[in-house]
């Protein structure tokens, strides 16, 4: 079947490998419809992931139909069309009871799918823990649809449903890529009484004007100023750091008012500074860290009531044999991209 390989620092090629079979009695192996590309795959490309592994099959945002499982797997059966979680999570140690997903201490948990072990942007993937890995899609929903539940819209919802918002607050979001749309989309349930979207690039913020009308859009330039303008209380109650660039995280607790609440769901290439004098007497609470993406049956649900919609952010579709122009797009932000759909549909009978 053909893959997306991870060939060495700055190459990725496509390969063809044997169809993955069942190792574990948790495991099934998912027939991909579509998969995505995500920032993280960059980040595998220019090895800034330590733990990737060279010769692995990347990708870890996708869709398909369960083609076969292990003997032990029961919440899904061959023919059930489901999205795969980025996280491998056991569901039985001490976190994953707690639904801290992401720090499953099996051997096999964590970001494993498309970094440790072959991923999804191929014709098949095997899926370990597929009990937990694997979320039945709605009848109601297409792929299209449900493309992004496993991923960045995990992502977005957990770090709207950390972050405490009430219906008072003024919400500051820093970073409109894929996840800071996503992270919009799940902030706006909450029904807060204001939503800022602070986004440097212009096609960004034309996507969220267009989009999402109701929502204020600023640029890092003007957002401090901005944002204690628009706020009763010197600041926004919550800011979410979505952007991940240099100067965001300063400029994610400035603009928090004093006892506010900063969550930082973006992934640094280098460490912050926490200037705790400066930032004495404010009072702030920080939460940090990687999805826990346990909630994709809710957000499943939401996706079939029409509460979330993700489709408009696929501006682009290319088939898996020409997925290297797609990732010439992604990665250079050609053409107002904001998340590709790969179609990996193998062909009859292989
Ligand atoms: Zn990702
Ligand atoms: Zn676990």
């Amino acid at each position: 079947m053909l893959t997306c390989t991870y060939i060495s620092k700055g190459k990725f090629a496509l390969v063809e490998k044997p169809k993955p079979v069942i190792q574990h009695e948790r495991d099934a192996v998912v027939r991909v419809t579509l998969a995505s590309i995500c920032s993280s795959d960059l980040h595998i490309k220019h090895g800034s992931v330590p733990r990737a592994v060279e010769g692995v099959t990347v990708g870890h945002e996708m869709v398909g139909i369960v083609e076969e499982t292990g003997s032990a797997v029961t919440h899904v059966k061959p023919g059930d069309r489901v999205t795969v979680n980025v996280e491998t999570f056991c569901g039985e140690c001490f976190f994953c009871k707690r639904g801290y997903v992401n720090n499953c201490t099996d051997k096999n948990g964590g970001w494993a799918l498309g970094c440790r072990i072959d991923g999804g942007q191929a014709e098949y993937v095997r899926v370990p823990f597929a009990d937990t890995g694997l979320n039945k899609i709605p009848d109601c929903v297409t792929d299209r649809q449900a493309l992004l539940v496993g991923d960045v819209l995990a992502t977005g919802f957990w770090a709207a449903r950390i972050s405490e918002i009430t219906e008072e607050d003024t919400v500051l979001i820093i970073g409109a890529g894929p996840t800071g749309i996503c992270t919009l989309l799940c902030v706006m349930l909450k029904n807060p009484k204001r939503i800022i979207v602070c986004e440097k690039d212009v096609e960004r913020i034309r996507f969220v004007k267009e989009h999402y009308p109701e929502v204020l859009t600023v640029t890092p330039d003007r957002c401090l100023e901005f944002v204690k303008d628009n706020s009763e209380h010197g600041g926004a109650d919550v800011v979410l750091e979505v952007a991940g660039a240099n100067t965001t995280f300063s400029l994610a607790w400035k603009c928090a008012r004093p006892n506010g609440l900063v969550t930082v769901v973006a992934l640094y290439d280098s460490p912050q500074i926490l200037p705790l004098p400066d930032m004495y007497g404010k009072n702030l609470t920080f939460k940090t860290g990687g999805v826990d993406g346990c909630d994709c049956d809710e957000t499943l649900s939401l996706i079939a009531e029409g509460k979330i919609n993700t489709e408009p952010l696929i501006t682009h579709t290319y088939p898996l044999e020409r997925i290297e122009e797609a990732y010439d797009i992604f990665e250079n932000r050609k053409d107002g991209v904001i998340k590709i759909a790969v179609e990996c549909r193998a062909q009859d009978n292989s």
